[in-house]
């Protein structure tokens, strides 16, 4: 579908695709939408060789359908074989690139000193995040979070030989919701890079990850409003490989007795994180963009600096709860406000 056909790629979370104003040189914008990952998908390239690109895209596309399933920590598939495996005390041989993201999670769990914590697949579960549907009822009572949490497991009990794995925690199991979309970002650019499709955008659910540029210019990406349904709080332009990953509490959350608990949780007390609105970091790599914004969600409106600093993260925006924005210079270089936020303070990392 072209650009002159569709006004934009709009997506409800996270962020979005902006209209090109004012374009140069004609290109045109072939994309795709599908849902994956549960959540809605989209794949542009501008390009002069539009058959190509659609070839291209289409592999994405397939890419996304197997990444799924192969990564979804309850559905049938390689990632939720690992899971059973762990919760029998079994060893279990994975595939190469399950292992490659096994190691680097590990890698990043550490550098984020856990706030980033995939191993708590248990405690997310508990709290009703294992189902398509946002859960309802009554949240974990205080006594059966205080089990989970007494020793947390961590991504250091999972003991990783070539490609063998098994747990010393008999409670770990692996949630990859807060990282496998940006490693799925990753692996879709250097597809499409492959392909010859240097100038492209993935969007998945409002995790973005551009290549190149759009006619010449940057691409222009919408910041939404985690607080204003609808709305887009800031633009901004990023070029070449760019991942654009936002995590906010705002996205699923369980609803009860008029209290809200966000599907982000807070590994050292098992609670949802309720400090951030939304945290988004621009970077190179998706995957560590992903990890991170998870991270910098559990740390808090405080914490935050030392965290990003750990994982090597420059450019973050970081919106509290009731409106006020921090931001790093490094961000603040490619993002322009739409709505002007309550307050801002700009943070040197
Ligand atoms: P994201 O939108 O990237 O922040 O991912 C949120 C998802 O990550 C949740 O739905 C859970 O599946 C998972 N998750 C929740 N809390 C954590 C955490 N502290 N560390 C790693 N993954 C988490
Ligand atoms: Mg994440």
């Amino acid at each position: 579908m072209s650009l002159d056909r569709r006004a934009f790629l709009k997506l409800g979370l996270g962020a979005c695709l902006l209209p090109l104003v004012g374009a140069g040189r004609a290109q045109t914008l072939v994309s795709e939408q599908l849902y994956a990952f549960g959540t809605l998908v989209e794949v542009g390239v501008a390009t002069d060789r539009p058959a190509l690109a659609q070839l291209a895209i289409d592999r994405v596309a397939r890419d996304f359908v197997a990444q799924n399933r192969q990564w979804h920590a309850w559905k049938p598939g390689a990632l939720s074989a690992l899971n059973q495996a762990l919760a029998d005390n079994r060893a279990h041989q994975v595939d190469a690139q399950l292992c490659r993201m096994l190691r680097e999670a590990q890698a990043l769990s550490r550098a984020s000193a856990g706030m980033f914590n995939p191993a708590i697949g248990r405690l997310i579960g508990r709290w009703g995040f294992h189902d398509d549907l946002p859960p309802t009822g009554a949240p974990p009572s205080a006594r059966e979070l205080a089990e989970l949490i007494a020793v947390p497991p961590t991504m250091d009990d999972l003991v990783i030989e070539g490609e063998r794995v098994y747990s010393r925690h008999p409670q770990l199991q692996i949630d990859f919701g807060g990282y496998a979309k940006g490693v799925a970002l990753d692996l879709a650019l250097d597809r499409l890079t492959a392909a010859g499709c240097n100038h492209a955008v993935v969007n998945l659910g409002g995790n973005l990850a551009v290549s190149g540029q759009r006619e010449g210019r940057p691409w222009r990406i919408g910041v939404r409003h985690p607080l204003r349904r609808g709305a887009i709080i800031a633009v901004v332009e990023v070029e070449g490989r760019t991942a654009v990953v936002t995590s906010g509490t705002y996205e699923r959350y369980r609803e009860h007795a008029g209290r809200r608990y966000a599907h982000i949780i807070d590994p050292r007390n098992g609670q949802p994180a309720a400090h951030v609105a939304s945290a988004t970091v621009l970077h190179p790599n998706a995957a560590l963009a992903d990890a991170a914004a998870t991270a910098l969600v559990v740390a808090g409106p405080q914490a935050w600096p030392e965290v990003a600093r750990a994982m090597g993260v420059t450019a973050v925006l970081l919106i509290e709860p009731e409106g006020q924005v921090q931001l790093t210079p490094a961000m603040a270089e490619h993002l322009r406000f739409v709505s002007p936020p309550a307050s801002v303070r700009m943070v040197r990392l």
